[in-house]
C-alpha cells in the first residue's frame, strides 16, 4: 500500500452517482466503518484502507427541519424538509424531502427511501408505516 495512492472515489463521483446513476456512493473500512462523507483515511481508525462501496438507499431520520425560506435553487419547492439521514447498513448523508410544510409530518427514527430525481441534493421519500414493500 502507496502512501500516495487515493481513493478512487471523488466528490464529482458521488455526485454522479446519486444525480445520474441513482446510487448512493461511500466508502467502506476493513474495520467495518461505513461513510458517506469522501475522505483519505478512515475516520474511525485512520487506516488508508477505505474503498468505494454503495450504500443503502433506505435510512431512517436523525434530524430535520423544515425550511420554508429556499435557497435560489429550491425556490419553487418551499416548504421542505433539510433531512439528515442514517442510511441502513452505514453512511450518514444530508438530503431534502419536498413538500413538508410542518415539523409534525416528519419524526426522528421515520423510515425514508432515496428518491432520485432531477432536482439538486439528495432527494429523499418518507416511507409509510404498514409494511415493506418488496
Ligand atoms: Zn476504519
Amino acid at each position: 500500500m502507496s502512501e500516495t495512492s487515493l481513493p478512487l472515489h471523488s466528490i464529482a463521483a458521488y455526485r454522479r452517482g446519486y444525480e445520474e446513476e441513482h446510487r448512493l456512493l461511500g466508502f467502506r473500512s476493513a474495520c467495518g466503518f461505513v461513510t458517506a462523507t469522501w475522505s483519505l483515511a478512515c475516520p474511525r481508525c485512520g487506516a488508508r484502507d477505505l474503498t468505494e462501496a454503495e450504500l443503502a438507499s433506505t435510512g431512517r431520520l436523525v434530524a430535520f427541519s423544515v425550511q420554508t425560506v429556499p435557497s435560489d435553487e429550491f425556490l419553487n419547492d418551499a416548504p421542505y424538509a433539510y433531512v439528515l439521514v442514517d442510511l441502513d447498513g452505514g453512511g450518514r448523508v444530508t438530503g431534502w424531502i419536498p413538500g413538508i410544510g410542518a415539523e409534525s409530518e416528519l419524526s426522528v427514527g421515520g423510515r425514508v427511501r432515496f428518491s432520485p430525481s432531477y432536482k439538486p441534493g439528495v432527494q429523499f421519500a418518507r416511507i409509510s408505516d404498514g409494511g415493506s414493500t418488496p
